[in-house]
């Protein structure tokens, strides 16, 4: 799949074809406090896509300006999805390597008048800041002098001052309509070490100025971000204009993706782990690309799906079918298709009794590539519990009964003469039999089975743990506690079985189980220890 059109796209080709940039190039700029989601997907695949489109690159960037939330595990982590969904980015680089020289673009704002060192607290500061109705009031300490601002910004850089004690201001508008304009603070103290300047400053330059610097110094033409900087546009601006940046980078905003019945932000996915009623950031019902891939997803699919959903200037919300039916889509065509019985009833076949005979099946006969298998046979089989129901309901079912016949896929005709139950009324086992003269490609016709059902042998099959998953969260009703809204049911394990083939299933490689879904194979699964969980059902409508 390629990227649509979309107003971007448009721009880039405008600002090629006038000469106003020679090369396009990007950036993805991920601030390293947690995982990435799904809706990052949208500003990574969208920053990748549109740059390789037109011959340019993108560079990540971790936005490492504020090091009370920002670590190194999430550095790592974040680079992995990255090339995980199929992107090299040019250039690996953080927000913290342009500290130097932000610091001297602070200093040239204040040698300017345009910038001042500011004693109000952080509360006061907002307090000041007015509101969309009222103009904001100006702080007693906007007119110092520049040496005294120097003086002072010089000894916030030196440790003089604590937390919170002191700020570096812009000195913009406090009448401004657009608050963002009311005199930002640009420079904050922070004590704390930072994950890549360690202990060198204790002073650290706010995303919206540091921002705007990085693009320029790294010559980013198309500065590609989320809705909610529309409004920060100006203050990007007058940042580069004033700090006389030789590259004129120029921000452009798309909306933001959403996903019905998904939590798509950070903070509240940091909760969820941290309350530990997630596994972790990789627990598979995460909406997390770590948790997609550990559930099962392709990259292909996590693509295609961004791809398909556009983009436009307005924040969308798409629904999660329309992901699972992309993911469908890629997977059909990429697994085998095998058996493997979730909630297993046992049938012994009464007339059989030739030892163990294997067919010779193919993985998918929708793709040759994959090979086939030799699926066993034998006196006793399981099928799934579903498949059969005592007493026939209605001409609708198409699966066993007590004197029905029914095809064992790939196998015999198999008839139900009796089922044995056990003490408590539960069924134990089923006993049947079949026909030689059904045997899979004999042309067999003279009578039509009552359905096709799968099984595995039961000498030669497989024990298997199979996870089963349900959304996390029971409602969307975002306005409700987080905690509340959670899904008691979200993890269901069962054991069940699986044909011997796929006994030697790598971590991560994924199988279709006939009419049971798609599943991955876990990361704890080996080959004593089968785990399975389950990406999707086959169809949305199965349940
Ligand atoms: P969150 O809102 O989940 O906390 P964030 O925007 O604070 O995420 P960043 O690390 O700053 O997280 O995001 C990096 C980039 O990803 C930003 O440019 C942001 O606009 C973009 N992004 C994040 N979430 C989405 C989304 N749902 N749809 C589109 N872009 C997104
Ligand atoms: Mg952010």
């Amino acid at each position: 799949m390629e990227i649509e059109s979309n107003f971007i796209k448009t721009i880039m080709e405008d600002d090629l074809q006038n000469q106003r940039v020679k090369k396009i190039i990007t950036r993805f700029p991920p601030e390293p406090n947690a995982y990435l989601h799904i809706g990052h997907a949208r500003a990574i695949v969208t920053n990748f896509e549109l740059a390789k489109m037109f011959g340019g690159y993108t560079n990540l960037r971790f936005d490492d300006t504020n090091p009370v939330k920002e670590d190194s595990s999430f550095v790592d982590a974040i680079k992995e999805d990255i090339i995980w969904l199929g992107y090299s980015p040019k250039n690996i680089l953080f927000g913290s390597d342009y500290f130097d020289q932000t610091y001297e673009l602070a200093i040239k704002l204040i040698k300017k008048g345009l910038a001042y060192v500011c004693e109000l607290s952080h509360e006061q500061i907002s307090a000041f800041r007015g509101s969309l109705t009222e103009p904001g009031k100006e702080s007693p300490y906007r007119n110092r002098s520049v040496e005294e601002n120097l003086r002072l910004f010089t000894e916030m850089r030196d440790g003089v001052y604590k937390d919170g004690e002191l700020t570096l201001r812009a000195k913009i508008d406090m009448a401004s309509p657009n608050i963002n304009m009311r005199d930002p603070i640009i420079y904050r103290i922070i004590h704390i070490r930072h994950h890549n300047t360690g202990d060198k400053w204790c002073i650290y330059p706010m995303y919206d100025f540091a921002h705007p610097i990085q693009d320029a110094i790294e010559g980013i033409t198309h500065s590609l971000c989320s809705l909610e900087y529309v409004d920060h546009r100006v203050l990007y601006d007058w940042f580069v204009e004033k700090c006389e940046m030789p590259h004129i980078p120029h921000q452009y905003e798309f909306g933001r993706l959403n996903i019905t019945n998904t939590i798509m932000s950070k903070r509240y996915l940091k909760q969820l782990v941290e309350a530990k009623v997630v596994r972790g950031y990789d627990d598979p019902r995460m909406p997390t690309l770590a948790g997609l891939r550990r559930r099962g997803y392709t990259p292909e699919s996590i693509r295609n799906f961004i791809l398909s959903t556009g983009l436009s200037r307005i924040n969308s919300t798409v629904s999660s079918e329309m992901l699972e039916t992309v993911l469908r889509d890629d997977l059909v065509g990429k697994t085998k298709r095998v058996n493997a019985i979730l909630d297993p009833i046992k049938v012994v076949i009464t007339n059989y009794d030739s030892g163990i005979e294997e067919f010779e099946v193919e993985y998918n006969q929708d793709n040759v590539n994959l090979g086939s298998r030799k699926l066993p046979f034998g006196k006793v089989v399981y099928i799934e519990r579903s498949d059969f129901i005592e007493e026939k309901p209605n001409k609708h079912w198409k699966r066993l009964s007590l004197n029905v016949e029914v095809r064992l896929m790939h196998a015999y005709f198999i008839r139900c003469n009796e089922v044995i139950y056990n003490e408590d009324g539960s069924i134990q086992e089923l006993h049947v039999t079949y026909d030689e003269l059904t045997k899979s490609g004999s042309g067999f016709t003279d009578r039509k089975p009552n359905g096709n059902i799968h099984f595995v042998e039961a000498s030669t099959a497989l024990k298997a743990t199979f996870n089963l998953f349900e959304p996390l969260m029971v409602d969307s009703d975002g306005d409700r506690d987080l905690m509340e809204r959670l899904n008691p049911n979200s993890w269901n394990t069962v054991t069940g079985f699986v044909e011997p083939c796929v006994g030697s299933a790598k971590k991560g490689e994924k199988f279709q189980f006939i009419r049971n879904g798609y599943f991955s194979t876990d990361y704890d699964s080996t080959e004593g220890n089968l785990i399975f969980n389950r990406i999707v059902e086959l169809k949305s409508s199965y349940k």
